[in-house]
């Protein structure tokens, strides 16, 4: 029976890459006698049935000592109370020994995991950017706090059950491991009736990259002074292979839909590179961004705060400079 429980996540047919993250996370946490079951919830028409299985086969590649898969029709879309219940049923098969239960710090994540802690009457860490084994057997998970301007410790016992989100980007995704795949098996479910009913998922429109995974993100902020400004940062970020990101201000300004706002109140991210175009750096927006290891800012106001996080600043004008580095990018 496993110790340690990372719940991967697939979206669209595809697992996601903080999946990945959560079992090197877990990994790391290992010791003598522990073990890890990644457990994978889907389904639906055959489709997305077989979008299951390949996740699973590629999640039974990465270490663990197996796979759970839970495979309904109803587990095709999500819905809280029928993904908790199946959750707890995976819970119930697996105790006692589960005891350290992994998600990512999605938007499915962060609804699950305090339902999942409530019930089992676990722990909870959220958004953990760190976590390492102590010589006493207790996990240490660090955490942002006030909007990223101190770092938390947190200790927790082993023997209670804990439930972590761990942030997108923050740790190296595990990698294939050689030798034969962990076994893959499945587990039945009998769906409780739920109150709600998903009937179908309507979605704003996207970059073919999702932000809170994203390695490269081109933000514009209230400089950008329109929808259409937004073109040029477009282009910058489809040559670059990442999405697009905004400001507050440019989200109240219109320019954008809020889908894409990062900082405090929209999303956080941790990006390889953050091109921050037309922002200010209000303490809000860099909560959401200060993190993201290389920060380039292009402002045209050398006083600006955003300076202050870059690692590389470009005093100019946006429309300018983007153009330019458009063009040295198709020329390079
Ligand atoms: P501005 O502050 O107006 O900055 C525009 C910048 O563009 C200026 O620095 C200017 O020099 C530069 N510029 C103008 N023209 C050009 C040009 N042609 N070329 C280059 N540079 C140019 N904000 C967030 O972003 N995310 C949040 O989650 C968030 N949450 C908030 C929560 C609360 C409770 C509150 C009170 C505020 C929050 N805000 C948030 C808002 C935040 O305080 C700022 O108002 C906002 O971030 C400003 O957006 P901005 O930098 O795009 O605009």
């Amino acid at each position: 029976m496993a110790t340690h429980i990372v719940v991967a996540e697939c979206r669209d047919g595809q697992l996601r890459r903080v999946s990945l993250e959560a079992i090197a996370a877990a990994k790391g946490c290992m010791q003598d006698g522990d073990s890890l079951a990644v457990l994978l919830l889907g389904g639906g028409d055959g489709e997305a049935t077989a979008s299951v299985s390949a996740a699973a086969g590629l999640l039974a590649q990465r270490g663990p000592d197996e796979v759970i898969v839970i495979d309904h029709p109803i587990l095709g879309r999500y819905a809280p109370e029928v993904h908790l219940a199946a959750l707890l049923a995976a819970a119930k098969a697996l105790a006692p020994e589960a005891r350290w239960w992994w998600l990512g710090h999605t938007a499915i994540g962060r609804d699950l995991a305090p339902r999942l802690a409530a019930r089992l009457g676990a722990g909870q860490v959220s958004d953990a950017l760190a976590a390492a084994r102590g010589a006493d057997g207790r996990i240490v998970f660090t955490r942002a706090l006030h909007a990223g301007k101190a770092l938390e410790r947190r200790a927790f016992v082993p023997g209670a059950p804990t439930v972590v989100t761990v942030r997108p980007n923050n740790f190296a995704p595990a990698a294939i491991v050689a030798g034969p795949a962990a076994p893959i098996c499945s587990l039945p479910f009998n769906p409780p009736p739920s109150r709600i009913i998903v009937r179908d998922v309507v979605r704003r429109a996207s970059g073919a990259v999702d932000l809170a995974e994203a390695r490269i993100i081109v933000a514009g902020g209230r400089g950008v002074k329109s929808a259409a400004g937004f073109a040029p940062l477009a282009q910058l970020a489809a040559l670059l292979g990442g999405a697009v990101g905004a400001s507050r201000g440019a989200c109240d300004a219109g320019y954008c839909d809020y889908a894409l706002q990062i900082g405090q109140t929209g999303k956080t991210v941790t990006p390889d590179l953050y091109i921050a175009c037309g922002i200010s750096g209000a303490v809000q927006h860099l909560a959401g961004m200060s993190r993201s290891r290389v920060i380039v800012a292009i402002n045209k106001d050398p006083d600006s705060p955003i300076f202050s996080v870059a690692d590389y600043g470009i005093v100019g004008d946006l429309f300018e400079v983007v153009p330019a580095l458009i063009e040295e990018w198709n020329n390079g």
